[in-house]
């Protein structure tokens, strides 16, 4: 049957039975499609995407820009300009040459741009994410063309075999084939929350409900527990999610908190300004003692109002975040919710799991425990490749039946693939699996021969609270069919018991051996004494000092196919096979990533589910505890209660054999004693755990789809380093938002007193027109500023204690030294004002009388590119800086500069900004107060350099 004549779109899945669904879509169930299949039916169906759809629709999000209380009052400013204008044209008062509602136009067209802009990089920054999540979204296991392998969600087709396991988010819908323990979280699709149950045998009537189709699974619901072998059935916009279209892929654009403490700043700003207006209004009505100069000090209110919204920085803001989550990804850390990008500095506390995360996940077996003996086992990576040496001496492994019966558990009881690709050995799945696999490839054991000879029929999953997983075998077949099986004939022979089925189990090994009445030595088994029991515990603590990983081994005879969820009473009276303990190594740059966050007053925590004394073996070798120090495993944290974890918590770095549900108790513990938390996690049930702490992260490689979901940022290298760099590129961008946004307020608050004080002094006009103020906050001050946001590191950022998130904008001195700059800026301004006007209205002066007012419009600009240039460093001398290492400093201040020049210079902007022509003599006394701010500023450094002050 050809893809193109394919009459499954009618078919109601869950109707029909497995063989009848798999005949439907032409697939099978061994060995699923082939290439050229796939690709028709890719371009039948398309790719397994849905159309994303937005909680908020595009004219949503634009009117929404000009909700912001200053972009109101900038819009009243532009009615009442308006206005003005209109009643000078009726009155005929209109100066010659001046363009009416020049202001009022420029005014509403800086607002509307405004909103355009607020609205563009809004969608952007949605898109932005959206794409980044797509970076994140995880491989899917199908098998194709009769091989295992893993596609990226979004090239499944209908027809494919796809692979289930615990922590995935379902790719596609699908009926399933066969499943093991399966349990499925719909709540995405059908809001119940309770985890489902499916099972693969049943055939449901057509009008089944969704949340009752227990033999189908859903695209976007997440396996809780158990495995699957699925047969997607549909994809894209076909599956249920993508019938309802639901904004489940939509992305959550929530304010971040500098975004919310702007929007308080805007209010501030406001309903300040209004405050001044009426306090000049008064002033000026006081001092004129009358209404004569009521125009001139509306003009100035309008002024004033203009002056001190910072029209620039909601852009300057937005790009600062974007360019901050665009340099994270390129440090392997992605940002999935944009305030990550500033909290990410404040962080105090980083809370890491080891394996993957500080290790480097790359399991070596080196030494595996039977019958009192310790061997050696030799080679390098997954390559099956080695010996096994007792004292140094190669083994025979058929003297010793132990091992093969133990290499047999660890080839049978495993999920993972070794296979050889483009000439290396490598294996999908776990790590420790592939381990294992590895080593009973060295023993010539593969998983192939025995997965046919040992089939399995059930098992019990591997989860972080159980710590252990079982497989059951048939055994029957083994024992009748071919009863001298060479090379390990002792190991059959050992197993060999009148039952069909043999249950295999691997876990931490105290729990495994909690759990195992007998041992097996020789071909036989014993009854497991106190003795043995003491040793074998002694050799699992000396192989975990040395930072080994260890797994415990164990069997069990059986009847019949425990029923499902029997876990707890199944796994008992088992038959100990030994220990196996490999190396995985710690990443050579957490050691230097550990330091880092010890001087930059970071704390790091491992949280492992492995054994105390390999967590601790690793962490005093990166340095992230003492030799001494104190772990608290998952045991005694069961124990104690909330303020005993609370009272605890400060002290201890090292957290073993704990469940994911410790892991949220102890970041609320940190919480609760003001911690602001990082936790990294990757199973399905670390979720609440990230989610509740301040920063969730999840892992990019080993990471469940889940836990993804649930997380702030995925670190696309597992990589604890990672973590620490972007906690650096954090507080650099926090750094960068307060720089800039002194320089810009600074600056606002330096216009607003300058225009203010012109009716004070009685210079009988206003200095600068609202057009002159939007060009010096939009240009003059808006591009230094973007070229602020993107100033490398200071030194100096690695070795000071984090920023607290809650502090306020205004903290560690900022508020201080906006009003300071604020107050000089207007001090300089209004002295070359005084001077200008009496200059320009001296008795003599030949050139134009209003040139004082652009002698002061120009002092403002040029000031402010002193100030960028100072502003770079809080305490750093400019000289003792690099001058190029942020050259768009220097670019932009050369750039603003020229443009200003040609507002003064070329006729026609002239006319357009309504100013005058400077003299030569007049342009260097602007310069010449202009640069005072400069050396202002550099004073200011000196000062506190002097009185030993750091500023941050
Ligand atoms: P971390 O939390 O740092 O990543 P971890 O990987 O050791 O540590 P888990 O994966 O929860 O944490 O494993 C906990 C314990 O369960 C391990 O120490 C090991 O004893 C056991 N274990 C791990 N993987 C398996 C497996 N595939 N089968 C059986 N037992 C396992």
């Amino acid at each position: 049957m050809s893809a193109h004549s394919l009459p499954e779109s009618a078919a109601v899945w869950h109707s029909l039975e497995i063989d009848k669904a798999l005949n439907l879509l032409d697939s099978n169930a061994d060995s699923g499609l082939t290439s050229p299949e796939v690709e028709a039916r890719l371009q039948k169906y398309g790719t397994n995407e849905l159309e994303e759809t937005n909680g908020r629709k595009p004219w949503e999000i634009l009117l929404d820009q000009f909700t912001n209380i200053m972009l109101l009052m900038l819009i009243g400013v532009a009615i009442i300009s308006g206005l003005l204008d209109f009643l000078s044209l009726q009155q005929g008062t209109l100066k010659s040459g001046e363009v009416p509602f020049k202001d009022t136009i420029a005014i509403l067209a800086i607002v509307i741009l405004n909103g355009i802009l607020g609205y563009v990089q809004e969608s952007r920054a949605e898109k932005a994410l959206a794409a980044l999540k797509k970076l994140s979204s995880p491989l899917v296991r199908i098998i194709r063309n009769g091989k295992l392998a893993e596609v990226a969600g979004k090239d499944l087709v209908p027809g494919d075999i796809m692979l289930l396991e615990a922590g995935v988010q379902v790719a596609a819908d699908g009926r399933l084939i066969e499943e093991s323990n399966l349990q499925v979280r719909e709540s995405a699709l059908t809001g119940e929350a309770e985890a489902v149950n499916k099972q693969a045998i049943l055939t449901l009537p057509e009008d089944t409900s969704l949340g009752d189709r227990l033999n189908s699974v859903f695209q976007g619901t997440e396996v809780v527990q158990g495995r699957a072998k699925v047969l997607v059935t549909n994809t894209g916009m076909q599956t249920e999610i993508g019938k309802i279209a639901t904004m489940l892929q939509s992305v959550e654009s929530e304010p971040t908190p500098l975004q919310q403490r702007m929007t308080q700043l805007g209010n501030v700003l406001v309903y300040g300004s209004l405050v001044l207006v009426v306090f000049v209004i008064v002033a000026g009505v006081i001092q004129a003692r009358g209404f004569s100069n009521l125009q001139e000090l509306v003009e100035v209110s309008l002024s004033m109002a203009v002056a001190v919204v910072p029209e620039g920085l909601p852009a300057v803001i937005t790009v600062t975040l974007a360019l901050g989550t665009q340099r994270m990804v390129r440090h392997h850390a992605l940002i999935r919710k944009l305030p990550a990008v500033e909290t990410l500095g404040s962080v105090t506390t980083i809370c890491s799991d080891k394996t993957g995360t500080l290790t480097q996940n790359k399991m070596v077996v080196q030494s595996v425990y039977t019958n009192q003996q310790n061997f050696r086992v030799t080679g390098d990576g997954y390559a099956p490749k080695g010996d096994f040496q007792l004292d140094g001496e190669n083994i025979d492994l058929e003297t010793s039946p132990e091992i093969s019966a133990l290499l047999v558990a660890c080839a049978v009881c495993n999920d993972s693939v070794l296979q050889k690709e483009a000439g290396e050995w490598v294996i999908l799945g776990d790590p420790t699996e592939g381990a294992l696999m590895t080593l009973a490839g060295k023993a010539g054991i593969e998983k192939d021969q025995w997965h046919s000879k040992l089939p399995r029929v059930s098992e019990f999953p591997f989860s972080s609270e159980r710590k252990r997983m079982s497989v059951i075998s048939q055994v029957e077949e083994v024992a009748t069919s071919d009863p001298g099986m060479s090379g390990v004939d002792p190991v059959i022979a050992g197993f060999l018991t009148s039952e069909p089925y043999l249950m295999f189990t691997k876990g931490s090994p105290e729990l495994t051996l909690e759990r195992c009445t007998q041992i097996y030595l020789g071909d036989r088994s014993f009854p497991l004494d106190e003795e043995r029991r003491t040793q074998i515990l002694a050799a699992n603590e000396q192989m975990a000092s040395q930072g080994l990983r260890v797994l415990g081994f164990a069997y069990k005879p059986l009847t019949e196919v425990p029923p499902e969820a029997s876990e707890d009473t199944s796994e008992q009276d088992l038959i100990w096979l030994g220990l196996v303990g490999m190396l995985d190594a710690p990443r050579p740059e957490v050691r230097t990533a550990v330091a880092e966050c010890r001087q930059a007053g970071i704390r790091p925590v491992m949280i492992t589910g492995d054994h105390q004394l390999t967590a601790k073996a690793i962490a005093v070798d990166l340095g992230i505890a003492d030799a001494d120090a104190r772990v608290l495993t998952g045991q005694e944290l069961q124990r104690m209660s909330d303020q005993e974890i609370e009272a605890q918590v400060d002290l201890v770095s090292i957290y073993a054999r704990v469940s994911p549900e410790h892991k949220l108790r102890i970041v609320q513990a940190l919480q609760r004693r003001g911690r602001f938390v990082a936790m990294t996690g990757d199973g399905v049930n670390d979720a609440p755990a990230l989610k509740q702490a301040d920063i969730g992260i999840a892992m990019g490689i080993t990471g469940t789809d889940v836990s993804k979901e649930a997380s702030d940022m995925v670190l696309l290298d597992d990589n604890f380093a990672t973590i620490v760099a972007a906690t650096k590129e954090g507080r650099v961008v926090y750094t960068n938002i307060r720089r800039f946004i002194k320089y810009i307020l600074g600056s606002n608050i330096g216009e607003v007193i300058t225009i203010a004080s012109a009716p004070l002094i009685g210079l009988g006009a206003v200095p600068l027109s609202p057009l002159q103020i939007l060009w010096m906050n939009l240009v003059t001050d808006g591009l230094p500023a973007l070229a602020l946001a993107v100033e490398p590191p200071e030194p100096d950022v690695m070795q000071r204690p984090p920023f607290s998130p809650r502090e306020s904008i205004f903290a560690r001195g900022l508020g201080a030294y906006m009003v300071r700059i604020g107050i000089v800026f207007a001090i300089i301004t209004i002295t070359l004002m005084w001077w200008a006007f009496n200059h320009t209205h001296a008795q003599g002066y030949e050139g134009d009388p209003d040139a004082w007012k652009t002698m002061v419009f120009t002092t403002l600009c040029i000031a402010q590119m002193g100030h960028a240039i100072a502003i770079r460093s809080n305490n750093q001398l400019t000289i003792e800086m690099n001058p190029f290492s942020n050259l768009f400093v220097l670019g932009s201040v050369v750039v603003t500069t020229i443009l200003q020049l040609m507002l003064v210079y070329v006729p026609p902007l002239r006319a357009f900004f309504g100013t005058h022509a400077l003299s030569l003599s007049e342009l260097g006394i602007c310069i010449g107060f202009s640069s005072l701010m400069f050396v202002w500023v550099e004073c200011e450094k000196l000062f506190f350099r002097f009185m030993g002050k750091k500023t941050v």
